[in-house]
Parts: structure tokens; C-alpha cells; sequence
């Protein structure tokens, strides 16, 4: 069992409970539920919980408002957040994760998809996420050394390169926009565009070979590494 709490904001009473009964069977036993955003925000204000699960469609106020307050309010900003959205609302997903969302999940979602996103969010939050050896599969990326392996082979990066790598591969499943890679990414000596993000993900997945399929390009929101590399 999992003590960690769990806030649904979802007005949809089936589909609430429908999660509730899927997050209990998958071992998390302290769920709370709202049914519009103003309760939401109060709860997640109140029970400070370890993960909030919002959906974007909620009456009053909307579940992109209800995330821009989260992430203003020193109380909840640090709460990471998974969006629940419909197909249909790719922009609101890619203004979701600027506003800093951590994830989203497009209904309809399987059971395990939905609990492989939670744990893996709460891992991520309880993680320092400063370590200086990153590993994904096959992938080996020092950062002390600036080294990067792919099983027996040393791959040359640029910095750039380098720093995009390591931002996909310590957080794989993580959809990232351009505009968060551009920001997180930047060195203070030069500026980097959206554009030329397209370009540095063309590279990298070239010096990757095969393995550069792992980097997926979502379409209408950005990038992201496959949750459980495939190739
Ligand atoms: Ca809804």
C-alpha cells in the first residue's frame, strides 16, 4: 500500500470514481476527490497532497486556471500535477505543462498507463533529480564528466545536445514543449530558438542511431522520451 494522497479534481462523478476505484487497486489508499475547481483548490490548499490529478473541462473555473493558481501559490507549487484531457485539446495541454504540469494523460486512459504516470511522477518528486549519473536503458550520461555511453559506445555531443539528452533521459515520459527545452537548456552564452530545437532533436537522434527512435516527437506539444525505451 502506498500512503502517499491523491487529489482527483474531475466533475464527472463516473469517471472520478472510475480513477478512485483504479488508484485503489493499484495500491494508493488515500484518495480525496473534488468535483469543480474552486473545491479543488481549497482541498489541495487544506490536505496538501503528494499528487493532484486535474481534469482541463471542469465548470467555474477551468482546469488550466485551477493550475495557474497552483503553481502561483507557494503552498501547492511544488504539487505535481497530471492533466487529464480529451485528444482535442492539444493546446491546452502544451499552455499546461508551460503553466507546470508535469504530465498529461489523454482520456480514454488504460489503468496501468494511469498508474505508471502517478508512480512515476511521486518517484520523480521524492528523487533529488541531482544525481550526476543518469541512466536510461543502454544510456549512460555523466554529468561530471560530460560523458555520454550508449552500451560499449562513447557518442560525442555538442553542449547543447548534451543538455537535452540528459533533460529527456532523467525524466522519461515527461512531454516537454519547445519553449520549456529552449528555457531549460539556455547557456548564458548564447541564445537557443524554437527552430533550432527541431534541429539539435534531427542531430541527437542521428548520433543515437537506432536508439534515437526512444526521442518522440508529440505532435502539437513537443518532445519527450519513450517512458520504457523500445528500440
Ligand atoms: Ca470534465
Amino acid at each position: 500500500m502506498s500512503s502517499e494522497k491523491i487529489l482527483i479534481i474531475e466533475d464527472e462523478e463516473p469517471i472520478s470514481e472510475l480513477i478512485k476505484l483504479t488508484l485503489e487497486s493499484g495500491g494508493f489508499s488515500n484518495i480525496i476527490t473534488a468535483f469543480d475547481g474552486e473545491t479543488g483548490l481549497a482541498a489541495a490548499r487544506a490536505q496538501l497532497p503528494d499528487l493532484i490529478l486535474l481534469d482541463l473541462m471542469l465548470p467555474g473555473i477551468d482546469g488550466l486556471s485551477v493550475c495557474r493558481r497552483l503553481k502561483h501559490d507557494d503552498t501547492t507549487k511544488n504539487i505535481p500535477v497530471i492533466m487529464l484531457t480529451a485528444k482535442s485539446e492539444e493546446s491546452d495541454i502544451v499552455v499546461g505543462l508551460e503553466l507546470g504540469a508535469s504530465d498529461y494523460i489523454v482520456k480514454p486512459f488504460s489503468r496501468s498507463i494511469l498508474i505508471a504516470r502517478i508512480r512515476a511522477q511521486l518517484r520523480k518528486f521524492t528523487e533529488s533529480g541531482n544525481s550526476d549519473e543518469i541512466r536510461y536503458n543502454e544510456l549512460l550520461i555523466n554529468r561530471e564528466l560530460h560523458l555520454v555511453r550508449l552500451g560499449e559506445e562513447h557518442l560525442e555531443l555538442t553542449f547543447t545536445e548534451f543538455e537535452i539528452l540528459a533533460l529527456f533521459a532523467s525524466h522519461p515520459g515527461r512531454v516537454y514543449t519547445r519553449n520549456q527545452i529552449v528555457s531549460k537548456i539556455k547557456g548564458d552564452d548564447y541564445p537557443v530558438t524554437d527552430r533550432a530545437i527541431d534541429v539539435q532533436i534531427v542531430n541527437l537522434r542521428r548520433k543515437l542511431g537506432v536508439f534515437g527512435a526512444n526521442i518522440e516527437t508529440v505532435r502539437g506539444v513537443g518532445y519527450r522520451m519513450r517512458q520504457q525505451a523500445e528500440y
